[in-house]
C-alpha cells in the first residue's frame, strides 16, 4: 500500500476511510488476482465487482491516481472483510481476538496467515502445537521501522529492505532482553520481521501495536492455504477466529524472505512483491525455454528474447498439493506471458518431481547438472560470459557420476563445466534420513577419520549407532557425498549442538548462529586432488575433549571453510569467482569468504536478486539451455 493510499485510509473524512481494499496504480494486488492476460479488470478476480460511479470516474480520468487501476474499489462497490464467528466489524474482531490471546487465521494478499500475540509464550506454543510445527521460526509483523529498532538491530540496508514496497520478511539480529516469546524462534538469535503490506495489516498494527506472529496458514510444510473453503477446513481447527474476505485469490503466493549478506540485499525466498518481474539476461534466447528448477524451494523459469520470467517460490514438490500447484502455475504463467516453450531444462536427479514432470511433457529436453545450474544462475544474474570459477556449496545435488555432490569448485560457462576440486566424499547413510538425522553424517565423518564413536553413543541411542555403523561398514543403503551442507550438519553435531533436526539446514543454521566467538585459528585440512577434511574432524574432536565451547568450535570451523575456499581458488587461479548454493545463505561464511577473496585480488560475485539456494536453479538451467540452443 502506497503512502497516498495510507493517508486516505487513515483520514476519517475520506470516502475510503478504513476501507481495507483501497489501492491505486502505484500499489495493490496484481499477480495473485490475474486469471488471464492481458491484465484488465474483467480477467481478474475483481471482475465480480462492478465499479460504482465515483470509482468509475476516477478510473476514467487520466489525471487521477486511479486511472486504469484495475483492482480499484471502495466500500460501496468493492470486496469486504468478514469474520467467523460473524461480526459487524471484522477489523475490530480481529484486533480484539489478538489482544485477547487468540489465534487468528487472516486472509492476506496471496494466502492465509496464522497470527497471534508474539509476546505470549503460551499463545505461541499453542499455535505451534496446533500447526504441528515444532521449531521452524515464525515471522513477526511490526508496525514501523521505529518499532523494529526496539526489538532488532537494523542497519541501513535492512531498513531499506523492510520499508521497500515489496515488504519482504527480513532476517534481523534480535536484541537481548526483548519482549518476544522464545517460542517464536526457539534457540534462534534472529527474527524474521516484516512491516504491514496490505491496508488491513496497517489497521491491525495500528490498533494492536505489539509484535504479532504472522506465519503461513498451513500445516507444517503444506503449501499456504488460499481458497476459502479449503482454508476453513484446514485452518478452522487451528484458529479461534477467522478473518477472510471475498476478493478471491487466483494464485497463491508466499511472503518473500530476504537477508542482508556482506552488506548487500540478498533474497532467500522470492515470492510476493518480486515475482513475476522479469530478469534481464545477458544473451538472446532463440526459442522459448521452460526451466523446471529442483525439488525443494522450487521455482521454474520461462525464457524468451532477453528475459527470464522466474516464478514465485512454489515450495517442496514432494507434497502432492504443492506439485499440483506447481503444474497449474506453469500453465498459468505460460498463458499470462504467452510463452510456448520449445525446450525444457530439468535437473539430472531422476526422482525430482520436476524431472518427472519434464519427462511427461512431449518436448525436447535438456538435463542440467545441479551445481552447474547454480553457477550459471549466479553468472546470468551478473551478466558474466567468460569462464568463471564457481564455488558451489549446498546440501545435495545429483552429480554426473551419480553420487551426491555439494562441495564443488567448478570452472565453466553456460556451455559446460569442469569439476576441478571438491570435498573428499564420505558416505551418506540411509538417504534422506541422513538429512533429518545429522548425527548420521557425524558418524560417517568420525569413521572416515578413523575416530571412535563413543562421543555419539552418549547422545544418540547406542543401538541405532551400531546399526548405522554396520550400514557404513557394509555400504548398505549408502551413497558417497561431497556435500558441504552435510559437513556443516556433521560439525554442528560434533560441536554438541543437536542430533536431529525438524527441517533441512537447521543444524547448519544453529552452527552459524552460535559461532560468535572471535576467530583465533583454523583447523588443519589438506588440499590435494580433493579437500581432505579428516585432519579437521580430528582437531574438532580434540577440542571437544578439552571442553572447548561450541561457539569457538563453530567459529574455527567457519574460518576453516573460508580458508578451504581461498586455497581452492588460488590453486585453480581463475579471477572471477561466483559463490552460490544454499550454504551461502550463511552470512558469516559469505562475508568472510568475500573479504578474504577480494583481498587476494579475486572478483567475487554473489546472488542478490535471485536466491543462491535451489530457488535460483531454474534461472541457471534456463541460461544453460539458451547456450545449448545457440
Ligand atoms: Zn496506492
Ligand atoms: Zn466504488
Ligand atoms: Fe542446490
Amino acid at each position: 500500500t502506497c503512502d497516498d493510499c495510507l493517508l486516505e485510509f487513515f483520514d476519517s473524512n475520506h470516502r475510503r476511510y478504513h476501507y481495507p481494499f483501497l489501492n491505486c496504480t502505484n500499489c495493490g494486488p496484481r499477480l495473485t488476482i490475474i486469471q488471464s492476460a492481458p491484465y484488465d479488470r474483467e480477467r481478474t478476480t475483481m471482475s465480480a465487482f462492478t465499479m460504482c460511479e465515483s470509482c468509475q470516474a476516477e478510473y476514467d480520468d487520466p489525471t487521477d491516481r486511479r486511472f486504469h487501476a484495475q483492482p480499484t474499489a471502495c466500500s460501496k462497490c468493492g470486496p469486504h472483510l468478514s469474520s467467523l464467528p460473524e461480526s459487524d466489524s471484522p477489523l475490530l474482531t480481529m484486533t480484539r481476538a489478538l489482544v485477547g490471546g487468540k489465534i487468528v487465521a487472516l486472509k492476506g494478499l496471496g494466502g492465509y496467515h496464522l497470527c497471534c500475540d508474539a509476546r505470549s509464550e503460551e499463545t505461541v506454543l499453542r499455535l505451534r502445537q496446533r500447526k504441528h510445527r515444532e521449531e521452524k521460526p515464525f515471522a513477526i509483523m511490526l508496525r514501523d521501522l521505529d518499532q523494529v529498532r526496539n526489538f532488532c538491530e537494523v542497519n541501513e540496508i535492512e531498513a531499506k529492505m523492510l520499508t521497500a514496497p515489496s515488504r519482504p520478511i527480513v532476517l534481523l539480529k534480535k536484541q537481548s532482553e526483548i519482549e518476544i516469546a522464545e517460542a517464536v524462534a526457539p534457540r534462534n538469535r534472529q527474527l524474521g520481521v516484516m512491516l504491514p503490506s496490505t491496508p488491513w495489516h496497517h489497521f491491525l498494527m495500528h490498533q494492536a501495536p505489539f509484535p504479532i506472529v504472522m506465519t503461513s496458514g498451513n500445516l507444517t510444510d503444506e503449501p499456504i492455504a488460499y481458497q476459502d473453503d479449503g482454508a476453513i477446513q484446514r485452518l478452522g481447527p487451528i484458529a479461534d477466529v477467522m478473518v477472510t474476505h471475498n476478493r478471491p485469490i487466483h494464485l497463491r503466493c508466499d511472503d518473500s524472505v530476504s537477508r542482508c549478506v556482506a552488506g548487500e540485499f540478498a533474497i532467500l525466498r522470492r515470492a510476493r512483491g518480486f515475482a513475476p518481474s522479469p530478469i534481464r539476461l545477458p544473451f538472446e534466447i532463440r526459442e522459448p525455454i521452460l526451466a523446471l528448477g529442483g525439488q525443494m524451494k522450487s521455482t521454474f523459469a520461462l525464457g524468451r528474447d532477453r528475459h527470464a520470467i522466474l516464478s514465485h517460490h512454489l515450495g517442496e514438490l514432494g507434497y502432492l498439493d504443492a506439485f499440483q500447484a506447481y503444474q497449474q502455475t506453469i500453465e498459468h504463467y505460460q498463458d499470462l506471458f504467452n510463452i510456448n516453450p520449445q525446450l525444457l531444462a530439468h535437473d539430472l536427479h531422476p526422482d525430482y518431481a520436476s524431472t518427472r514432470y519434464a519427462k511427461q511433457r512431449a518436448s525436447r529436453l535438456l538435463g542440467v547438472q545441479h551445481h552447474h545450474a547454480h553457477l550459471a544462475s549466479c553468472m546470468a544474474e551478473h551478466g558474466l560470459h567468460e569462464r568463471t570459477l564457481g564455488v558451489i556449496f549446498d546440501g545435495t545435488g545429483f552429480g554426473t557420476d551419480e553420487t551426491i555432490w555439494g562441495g564443488e569448485f567448478l570452472v565453466g560457462d553456460y556451455h559446460d563445466f569442469d569439476r576441478v576440486l571438491h570435498l573428499r566424499p564420505v558416505l551418506m547413510i540411509g538417504g534422506e534420513k541422513a538429512v533429518r538425522e545429522p548425527w548420521r553424517m557425524a558418524l560417517s565423518h568420525l569413521l572416515d577419520a578413523g575416530l571412535p564413536l563413543d562421543h555419539l553413543c552418549s547422545r544418540v541411542d547406542p543401538q541405532s549407532v551400531r546399526v548405522v555403523e554396520q550400514m557404513w561398514t557394509r555400504k548398505l543403503n549408502t551413497v558417497p557425498t561431497s556435500s558441504m551442507g552435510r559437513l556443516f550438519d556433521a560439525v554442528a553435531v560434533l560441536a554438541g549442538l543437536r542430533e536431529a533436526v525438524s527441517f533441512e539446514g537447521q543444524a547448519a543454521m544453529d552452527l552459524e548462529q552460535v559461532s560468535d566467538a572471535v576467530s583465533d585459528h583454523i583447523y588443519p585440512f589438506e588440499v590435494g586432488s580433493e579437500i581432505d577434511t579428516r585432519p579437521m574432524i580430528r582437531a574438532i574432536m580434540q577440542d571437544r575433549q578439552q571442553s572447548v565451547d561450541a561457539s569457538v568450535i563453530g567459529r574455527r570451523f567457519h574460518s576453516t571453510v573460508v580458508q578451504m575456499i581461498v586455497q581452492g581458488c588460488e590453486r585453480v587461479g581463475v579471477e572471477n569467482v561466483a559463490l552460490s548454493g544454499g550454504c551461502f545463505m550463511n552470512a558469516l561464511l559469505t562475508e568472510e569468504t568475500s573479504r578474504e577473496l577480494t583481498q587476494r585480488g579475486f572478483r567475487v560475485y554473489r546472488q542478490c536478486q535471485v536466491p543462491c539456494n535451489d530457488g535460483g536453479l531454474s534461472l541457471g538451467q534456463l541460461a544453460i539451455a539458451a547456450a545449448f540452443q545457440s
